[in-house]
C-alpha cells in the first residue's frame, strides 16, 4: 500500500495567537488534505517572527514531510515575513521574480480598473510580493493581490499561501490543483457513518476496541450526538489508500465487524445521515 502524504501545516500571524482572529484556515486545510487521502501529521501557529517561523519549517523539512503549508504573512506590509523566513530556512534567498511581478502588476492593473484601489503603480510595497525564494514558482492568486508560493526542498513542497481565508481557498482549489492533484494521485479516501443508539460511550468501548484492533488500517471513531434518555452516538469509520477497492473494502469489513458486535450486543444501529 502506498503511504498516506505527510502534511504539515504552519500557521503564521499574531492575531491567532493573541486570540483576535480563530484559525480558520487549518481546520479548512485539514479538512481538504484528508479529504483526499493525505494525512496531516501536524499543525502548529506561530507569530509573526522570522525565528519562529524558520524554526517551524527547518523542523518540518526535518521529519521529512511531503507536503508543508504555510498560511499568512504573504502581504505588502513589513510584518509579513513568511517568505523571508522560507528563504532563510532553505537557503534560498530572495530574488525579485519576474513572472510573481507580472501577476502582481497585472493583478493592481485589474484592481485599479475596478476603482479598488486608486492607482496600479508597482510601488516598493506592491513589489515585496513578487520576492521569492530562489527557485521557487508563483501561483497565481484568483482573489487577492499577492502569489502563493511553491518551493521544492528535497522531497518535501514547501507551499506558502495568503492568510485572508478567501484567498487561500480560492487558490488551493483553482491554481494549486494541478500540483496537488500529482501529489495526491495515488490516495483515496473514503468515510462511513452510522449511528448507535446505546446507553453512553462507555458500554460501546469494548466493542469499538476489537473493531480498531482488527482493523489497524481503519481510524474509527465516536461521538455522542445527543444525551438524555435516547443518547445517539455517531460512529465514523474512515481511511485512505491508494485504491479505491482497497480502501472501501478494508471499511466495509470493520463495518461489518461492528454491527454484528453491536447487534449481539443488543444495540440498535440506523444508517447516518450526514
Ligand atoms: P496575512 O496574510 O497574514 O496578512 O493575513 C490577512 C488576514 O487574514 C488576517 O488579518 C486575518 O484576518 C486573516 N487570517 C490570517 N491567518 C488566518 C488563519 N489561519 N485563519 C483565518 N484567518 C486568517
Ligand atoms: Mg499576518
Amino acid at each position: 500500500m502506498a503511504e498516506q502524504v505527510k502534511v504539515e501545516i504552519i500557521a503564521v500571524g499574531n492575531e491567532l495567537l493573541l486570540g483576535d482572529v480563530l484559525d480558520t484556515n487549518t481546520n479548512w486545510l485539514c479538512k481538504r488534505i484528508t479529504g483526499v487521502g493525505g494525512q496531516v501529521t501536524r499543525a502548529v501557529m506561530v507569530r509573526d517572527e522570522q525565528e519562529e517561523i524558520v524554526a517551524e519549517i527547518r523542523s518540518a523539512l526535518e521529519r521529512g514531510s511531503e507536503l508543508i503549508i504555510t498560511t499568512g504573512g504573504l502581504g505588502p506590509t513589513g510584518d509579513d515575513i513568511t517568505l523571508q523566513a522560507v528563504a532563510e530556512a532553505t537557503g534560498c534567498p530572495l530574488k525579485l521574480h519576474r513572472e510573481a511581478l507580472a501577476l502582481v502588476k497585472t493583478r493592481y492593473q485589474e484592481l485599479a480598473k475596478k476603482r479598488y484601489v486608486g492607482d496600479p503603480a508597482l510601488t516598493e510595497a506592491r513589489k515585496k510580493m513578487a520576492y521569492l525564494p530562489r527557485g521557487a514558482k508563483p501561483v497565481p492568486n484568483p482573489v487577492g493581490s499577492a502569489p502563493a508560493v511553491i518551493l521544492e526542498v528535497g522531497r518535501s513542497i514547501l507551499v506558502s499561501l495568503p492568510g485572508v481565508p478567501e484567498e487561500l481557498k480560492g487558490i488551493y482549489e483553482d491554481t494549486l490543483q494541478p500540483t496537488l492533484m500529482t501529489m495526491f494521485a495515488d490516495s483515496f479516501y473514503q468515510e462511513r457513518a452510522i449511528i448507535a443508539h446505546s446507553g453512553d460511550e462507555s458500554t460501546l468501548a469494548p466493542i469499538l476496541k476489537e473493531v480498531v484492533h482488527a482493523h489497524p488500517a481503519v481510524y474509527i471513531k465516536s461521538r455522542a450526538r445527543r444525551f438524555g434518555p435516547e443518547v445517539e452516538i455517531l460512529i465514523t469509520l474512515s481511511s485512505a489508500g491508494d485504491g479505491r477497492e482497497e480502501v472501501e473494502g478494508k471499511i466495509s469489513s470493520a463495518l461489518e465487524q461492528l454491527k454484528t458486535s453491536l447487534a449481539e450486543a443488543e444495540i440498535e444501529v440506523d444508517r447516518a445521515e450526514r
